[in-house]
């Protein structure tokens, strides 16, 4: 009989499974359908000795002292500040917007102040702003936003910008300086033996027991458990009893090419022409220094595994539905980017977890607004 069995071993499962098992004492059962811990964060050593993730890049980066502090109890840091380019009209040029993009683009010599006003000059006048579309027309104007965003989200989610909620595009800010890092956050770091390593740490305890291959439908017959964590899809747990919550997925296609270096930048964006979204060189991220390079293309879908929860009206109103269901049962607890069907990133998971905890061990929130 454990205290808890936990469906999932991404951050929102395991971070759970360390601090039941380390603070709380409990006996944690952690099971995972995939052959490796990590989740969507897994990364390993490829054939040619290349550290890459299997599920695309994942950057660390977090605005909170206290999510950062928890994670640095199991990996050491490696300072990295990301860099996009995207390829447009043969060019390569930075992503978020800035004075290099714009000048580079159009072959202006703008100042900071000339671009502030440039962007003023051609940003559309929307009145209340709901769309991704809407966010963009309103910062940059139509030009920048079909050169750089149109073409992007349109493959990226399998719908126009128009047809998204704001949030998607908001994550990316219009900059009128030459920063080109592509995240402003307090804390941009990788884990220096990667993330895999730093699962490992967090899942050594004696009180946690550790079953991959194992999908939560084949052991719930077999294992007796008080209390159920569950960070999988929330309409799969009810047997899509409200209909099925959309997810966008990705189709990865890795590859190892024999020169040390593919691209300036981690991650090249192709917002227009080509079939992939965009092409990740890990070397980038991880430091390494190896003869060969590896790279991998991701090429948007509507089939394969769920990775994004898709930011529309009406699927936030489906997702209410589920809601209200988990709440009916008070053994049971949801969490994660797919229990609880937000498009969050590692950090606010590692948030939302430490949160759960604080409450299923009856300590205060720890209130964490990221
Ligand atoms: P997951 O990592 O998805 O873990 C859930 C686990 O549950 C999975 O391993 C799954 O196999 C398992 N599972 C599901 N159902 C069952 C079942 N029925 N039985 C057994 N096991 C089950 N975030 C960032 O902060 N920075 C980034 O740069 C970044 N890049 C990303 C790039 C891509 C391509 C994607 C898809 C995501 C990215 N993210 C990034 C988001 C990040 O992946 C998530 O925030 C994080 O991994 C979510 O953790 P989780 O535990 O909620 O879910």
């Amino acid at each position: 009989m454990f205290d808890y069995l936990i469906v999932g071993a991404g951050f929102a499962g395991a971070v759970l499974a360390e601090r039941l098992a380390k603070k709380s004492n409990k006996k944690v059962l952690i099971i995972d359908k995939r052959k490796h811990i990590g989740g969507n964060a897994y990364d390993y050593y490829n054939e040619s000795g290349i550290l890459i993730h299997k599920y695309g890049p994942h950057i660390f980066h977090t605005n909170s002292p206290k999510v950062f502090a928890y994670l640095s109890e199991f990996t050491l840091w490696r300072p990295y500040e990301h860099k996009v380019l995207a390829s447009v009209r043969n060019k390569l040029l930075p992503i978020p917007i800035n004075l290099n993009t714009v000048n580079g683009l159009y072959g202006h010599n703008f100042d900071s102040a000339q671009l502030a006003a440039y962007f003023d000059q051609i940003k559309e006048p929307i009145e209340t702003i709901r769309t991704s579309e809407d966010v963009v027309l309103s910062q940059v104007g139509r030009d920048l936003y079909e050169t750089f965003f149109r073409g992007y989200t349109r493959k990226q989610w399998g719908m126009d910008p128009s047809e998204l909620d704001k949030m998607v595009t908001s994550r990316i800010p219009t900059r009128t300086d030459c920063d080109d890092r592509y995240f402003t956050d307090t804390f941009q770091y990788m884990p220096l033996h990667g993330y895999t390593r730093m699962f490992e740490n967090m899942l050594d305890h004696p009180n946690i027991h550790i079953a991959l291959n194992t999908s939560y439908t084949e052991i719930k017959k077999y294992v007796g458990f008080k209390n159920l964590i569950f960070t999988g899809p929330v309409d799969e747990y009810f047997d899509y009893c409200y209909g099925h919550l959309p997810y966008r997925s990705l189709q990865f296609v890795h590859k190892t090419v024999d020169q040390p270096q593919f691209q300036s930048v981690a991650v090249v964006n192709y917002p227009n022409d080509q079939d992939y979204t965009r092409i990740t060189e890990y070397k980038h991220l991880t430091g390494q220094e190896h003869a060969k390079t590896s790279i991998t293309y991701e090429y948007p879908s509507w089939n394969g595994d769920p990775y994004y929860p898709v930011p529309k009206l009406e699927n936030a109103a489906l997702y209410q539905q589920y809601k209200l269901l988990t709440e009916t049962l008070p053994n049971v607890h949801f969490v994660g980017r797919l229990g609880t069907y937000r498009y969050y990133n590692m950090d606010q998971v590692v948030a939302q977890a430490l949160t759960l905890y604080d409450k299923l061990s009856g300590k205060k929130s720890v209130n964490e607004v990221l």
